[in-house]
């Protein structure tokens, strides 16, 4: 099929794009990558009035460190977070989960504003936002303002951001940790997840003293497990941890099913994810 009529503008600053969507008076959309987009508006899924390029704004790519964070523009394409060298050092978690975004084609293309956006419940970088305990800056008529990643999923592909409002960036804080893992199950690498789990630890001799955790691909959003990051405090670090560990996940998880999995087979999955990761976590301490 192919896409109904619509108007295209191209600005090349975030204000002139944020004019443009307003002029659209709801009826706009920002293109990105289109790697989301395009096929549903093929598919006459989206039917906007206008289309505003954001392709032509060079100031939204951009990976940089700034004090304790790594700052990323929106327009910054899933290909150069997974090939950087920032991100590999500061950011392990999203530098293993990056070559699991689908595949190569769609990498070259796709940008981390549109997949925050399209809010996907299976996608690796929303995910990683809640996880790292990120910041969206966001920019509409009435300037900018910040939106933490736990309050911007609001359901499967939806997020809390205004017609006229676009993401310009994306803060992540830098995990002060020393044994960090990422475990995905898709049915073909490159697929979107089954189920999916990131973990990160700061441990020292038998206790783990700080620990992040986050799943996707079981729920309707992405999920950060505050409460399993607090009882891996409250557990001795030996053979049988990565074993508590899985109990804790599955316990604060109910999965759902779908036509790709049920929702039993999801849950065990995540379960064996979730041994492997706190395995991988803590054999990779770092001292
Ligand atoms: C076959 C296939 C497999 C895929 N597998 C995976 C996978 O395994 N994991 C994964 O994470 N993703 C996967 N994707 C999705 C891919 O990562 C997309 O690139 C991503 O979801 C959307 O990014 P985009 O830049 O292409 O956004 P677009 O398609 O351009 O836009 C997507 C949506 O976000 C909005 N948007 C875009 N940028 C902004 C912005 N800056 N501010 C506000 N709104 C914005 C658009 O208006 C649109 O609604 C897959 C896609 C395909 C086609």
């Amino acid at each position: 099929m192919k896409p109904a009529k619509f108007d295209y503008v191209a600005p090349t600053t975030v204000d002139g794009a944020v004019e443009a969507l307003r002029a659209a008076n709801g009826e706009g959309k920002v293109l990105a990558g289109g790697q989301s987009l395009l096929p549903l508006l093929n598919f006459r899924m989206a039917r906007p009035a206008v289309l505003v390029d954001l392709n032509g704004i060079k100031e939204l790519s951009f990976i940089e460190l700034r004090g304790d964070r790594v700052a990323i523009g929106a327009l910054t394409r899933h290909r150069e977070i997974e090939q950087s060298p920032l991100i590999a050092s500061k950011l392990p978690v999203m530098a293993a989960a990056m070559r699991h975004v689908a595949h190569l084609a769609i990498r070259n293309r796709g940008t981390i504003g549109g997949s925050l956006s399209h809010a996907d419940p299976a996608a690796e970088l929303p995910m990683l936002s809640l996880f790292y305990g990120a910041e969206l800056s966001v920019h509409g008529p009435s300037g900018r303002r910040a939106i933490a990643a736990e309050d911007f999923f609001v359901d499967a592909l939806t997020n809390c951001l205004e017609p006229e409002e676009i993401v310009v960036e994306i803060e992540f804080p830098i995990l002060q940790h020393n044994g960090c893992a990422f475990e995905e199950a898709a049915r073909r690498f490159g697929d979107f997840a089954l189920a999916s789990i990131a973990v990160s630890v700061r441990r020292s001799e038998a206790r783990i003293d700080d620990a992040r955790v986050a799943v996707m691909g079981v729920a309707d959003t992405p999920l950060r497990l505050r409460e399993v990051e607090r009882e891996l405090g409250a557990i001795e670090v030996n053979d049988q941890t990565p074993d508590r560990f899985a109990e804790l996940v599955t316990a604060s998880v109910s999965a759902n099913g779908d036509l790709h999995a049920s929702a039993e087979y999801r849950q065990h999955l995540l379960g064996q994810l979730a041994r492997r990761a706190m395995q991988t976590a803590l054999s990779e301490v770092i001292r």
